[in-house]
């Protein structure tokens, strides 16, 4: 199939000739009829699918469509792309660049952390296609450097990664100053509880989507635990960063006395590492992260708050020192290793009072995790096998 059958104008299918785009990918198929339709789109897509342009190429066609009868008000932006990442933005952006090569239409990324004044002269004259990240774009609405009435199209781009991040409630704010009648698509890796939620209060009607995963990027996670007594979970973890050899380790605990005490207890035992939490601020966070992933800091303690607002990225491991109490917070957490092929590793401590919370978790994946013994470690509270179908109290009907 080509794209010329999708029904794609000509100077976006010479756009596309000029990148040597030869047919369209699955989620394009589906997704450019679909979008050109006029409905709103639910898509479940990783990265690498092609996805960006499933929802650019219709969106570029329709705004085109309309250009001439259409004048752009100064401060107006009439497709808003919502990302959570900076590197987002500018990917986002570039790719619109590319494909609207042809056409008049104008595009812009606009992030935090960098001076927002640019960014404001840029919206005078009105932007037609606007790829944002939620905390700039909203305090841009407050300082009326931007105004919504002519939106007519809002992606909302990799929404798991958006709540994970701690978006929901600048997403919230935006989308209840958008005009009602608006066209709405939504791209996520995976439909947890969350996205449906807030695709639920966003989205009329949808086509839903789901695209299986590009073997390429399938993850391969490599779960497993390690039950153990709660006061023996420091002497533990010493034990098998040092017996494992590991090299990194995101370490999730639950509260922030608790990050700063493993943090000493780690390194009484020759072992440096370093903590985030709710009592430092996003900066040195950022900082620490920055040091992390580069490799600086071997070891990373932190709270699952503290790591909200950060984008985390790809690593090789994360430990759940404190399995989380919500099984969407331990989807998040091993999805933060293994992106795009490679192999990682999610490592959890259980004891026996997470008992139920390894019920949900695991039932949810549907699968027992595999259990690891510590030879040098032997529990006294033992932990029982997981019922598999466990449902919590308060969910039963
Ligand atoms: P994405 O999933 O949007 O991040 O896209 C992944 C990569 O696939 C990007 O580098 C795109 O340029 C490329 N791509 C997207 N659609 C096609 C296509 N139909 N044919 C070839 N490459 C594509």
């Amino acid at each position: 199939m080509s794209f010329s059958k999708l029904g794609l104008s000509d100077p976006i299918l010479s756009a596309l000739t000029d990148l040597s785009y030869s047919e369209p990918t699955a989620i394009q198929k589906k997704a450019i009829p679909a979008v050109l339709s006029g409905r709103d789109l639910i898509a479940s897509a990783q990265t690498g699918t092609g996805k960006t342009a499933s929802f650019v190429l219709p969106i570029l066609h329709k705004l085109n469509a309309e250009h001439n009868q259409h004048t752009l008000r100064g401060k107006r932006i009439r497709a808003l792309v919502l990302v959570p990442t900076r590197e987002l933005a500018i990917q986002v952006e570039a790719s619109i660049e590319q494909y609207g090569k042809h056409l008049a239409l104008t595009s812009m990324a606009m992030y935090g952390g960098i001076d927002s004044q640019p960014q404001k002269q840029r919206l005078i004259w009105g932007i037609d296609l606007l790829v944002a990240t939620p905390g700039r774009l909203l305090d841009m609405a407050h300082q009326r450097a931007l105004h919504f009435d002519e939106l007519e199209f809002l992606v909302l781009d990799e929404a798991d990664r958006m709540l994970d991040m701690g978006f929901i409630d600048d997403i919230n704010k935006i989308i209840e100053r958008l005009p009602a009648q608006r066209q709405n698509l939504l791209f996520s890796a995976t439909i947890s509880d969350d996205v449906r939620a807030l695709a639920k209060r966003t989205i009329s009607a949808p086509i839903e989507i789901s695209i299986a995963q590009n073997k390429k990027y399938q993850p391969s996670i490599n779960q497993w635990l390690v039950t153990i007594d709660k006061t023996n979970k420091s002497a533990l973890l010493s034990h098998l960063i040092k017996e494992l050899k590991w090299q990194q380790a995101l370490i999730f605990i639950e509260t922030k006395h608790g990050a700063a005490k493993l943090v000493s207890q780690l390194e009484k035992r020759g072992i440096i590492a370093e903590s985030i939490h709710g009592g430092r601020t996003q900066e040195i966070r950022e900082k620490i992260l920055k040091d992390f992933k580069q490799g600086h800091i071997k070891y990373l303690v932190a709270t699952g708050i503290a790591a909200r607002g950060l984008d985390i990225g790809e690593l090789d491991r994360v430990v759940n020192y404190d399995l989380p109490d919500k099984v969407d917070d331990y989807i998040h957490r091993i999805g933060r290793t293994g992106r795009a092929g490679a192999s990682g590793e999610a490592v959890s401590f259980v004891s026996k009072d997470n008992f139920r919370n390894l019920c949900a978790i695991e039932s949810r994946l549907g699968h027992i995790i595999e259990r690891k013994e510590v030879a040098e470690f032997p529990v006294k509270k033992t932990v029982p096998v997981s019922i598999l179908n466990f449902v919590p109290k308060n969910k039963r009907s």
